[in-house]
């Protein structure tokens, strides 16, 4: 275990709210328990300046003491249901405090009471520990769990993710995790360039993970940015594997605040993990069937619009239409919110029923303006079908 300090704050807000679901972990609500973390991932972007996390990133961890009471009080007054995702890019719900605080646990209890979908994202075997509440919600609610893993060696692990659990553990969880009724996702980034993003390895940990029974499989590539981020991984590499050092200087030489790699990189790598996901067929953002059920129908569109325009986008099909559709779209969604009032179970039910409505009435195709698009969605949501993105099929 690393050597945290705990700093414990009292917060006044809790929840970050979007308008429309998240696109990645598909979630309309957000919140961590923690600021920093004590997993010490050397290439973790929390350490960039732009996330203004004070001390040190591995031990001055940030404890947000009286979150489950503010979150009780925010899902009180939430004027629409919806999954909530805890933790973030830069903070894990499972990192060593957790074992003491127990913060996330207390957290959980509360969505439970609320039947709310969950999103969970971990490097650590310490969610076992919660499987009793995350099976409850599960048995009415979806519940994902993002696993991050990105190496199958665990020296190379320990280098680069020193308090993590181990990568044995990690690809055990995914099957415990399905066991408890939980979706669960492999979080394949970021594949660390010479070291682990050849196409042997990247086929042989997407093998493993689809083995255990993994649902969906998101992989990326390494951004450092300048700064904090990127000195410390540099380190890290000139430690141990000096040989490198100046191959990762001159790719990331652009110093972009992104962190981008150059750009011929990120083409090589989009290519050959798009080869690898096409041969191994596999989803690469949470399917339509896992997150169907969780969201309302008015939510449920939008999420599936972008991820037809991530679908084609990745495959080189031309989608101005489709984008045109998707804003469209969002601005009568954002007209019809603004009218809504305050009252959850009548927004609920409104949202629900809201698309299938739409379709019945034909109104979509005056709002997507696609009649090819609006035959398809009203497939989907007057014939109860599902799209699976692998095969492009309604199933
Ligand atoms: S587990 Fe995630 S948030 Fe924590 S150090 Fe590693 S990359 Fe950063």
């Amino acid at each position: 275990m690393s050597d945290c300090i705990l700093h414990q704050k009292y917060i006044k807000k809790a929840l970050r709210k979007n308008l429309f679901p998240d696109n990645f972990t598909v979630s309309r609500y957000s919140f961590s328990p923690y600021m920093a973390c004590g997993h010490g991932c050397a290439y973790c972007d929390g350490r960039a300046e732009k996330y203004y996390v004070v001390g040190d990133f591995d031990r001055d961890i940030v404890v947000r003491k009286n979150i489950e009471n503010v979150l009780l009080k925010e899902l009180s007054n939430l004027r629409e249901k919806g999954p909530v995702t805890i933790s973030s890019g830069v903070t894990d719900a499972y990192q060593p405090a957790e074992e003491q605080t127990e913060l996330t646990r207390k957290c959980l209890e509360v969505l439970s009471y609320f039947d709310l979908p969950v999103n969970l994202l971990t490097k650590s075997d310490l969610i076992e520990r919660d499987l009793d509440i995350l099976s409850k919600i599960a048995l009415s609610n979806n519940v994902s769990v993002f696993i991050s893993l990105v190496h199958l060696d665990d020296r190379i692990r320990k280098i680069f993710e020193p308090y993590a659990a181990s990568v044995e553990s990690r690809l055990k969880l995914i099957g415990k995790l399905k066991n408890a009724g939980c979706s669960v996702g492999i979080l394949a980034m970021p594949f660390l360039p010479f070291i682990g993003d050849s196409e042997s390895h990247v086929r042989t940990l997407f093998t493993s993970a689809l083995k255990e029974g993994a649902d969906f499989i998101m992989p990326g590539y390494l951004t450092l940015r300048p700064g904090r981020q990127k000195d410390y991984y540099l380190t890290r590499i000139k430690e141990y594997f000096p040989q490198y050092l100046d191959d990762y200087r001159q790719m990331y030489s652009n110093n972009l605040q992104s962190g981008n790699p150059i750009k011929k990189y990120r083409d090589d790598f989009t290519q050959l993990s798009g080869e690898i996901v096409e041969s191994m067929k596999f989803d690469t953002m949470v399917p339509h069937r896992v997150y169907g059920n969780s969201l309302h129908s008015s939510d449920e569109l939008f999420v599936l619009l972008c991820q037809l325009k991530e679908n084609y986008d990745r495959k080189g099909i031309e989608t101005t239409r489709l984008s045109r559709s998707i804003h469209s779209y969002a601005k009568y969604i954002e007209k019809v919110k603004k009218e809504l009032g305050r009252d959850i179970a009548r927004n609920t039910e409104f949202l629900d029923k809201l698309i299938p409505d739409l379709c019945r009435t034909g109104k979509i195709n005056t709002i997507l303006k696609n009649e090819k698009l609006s035959f398809f969605i009203s497939k989907i949501f007057l014939e109860n079908k599902t799209f699976d993105f692998k095969t492009m099929n309604l199933v």
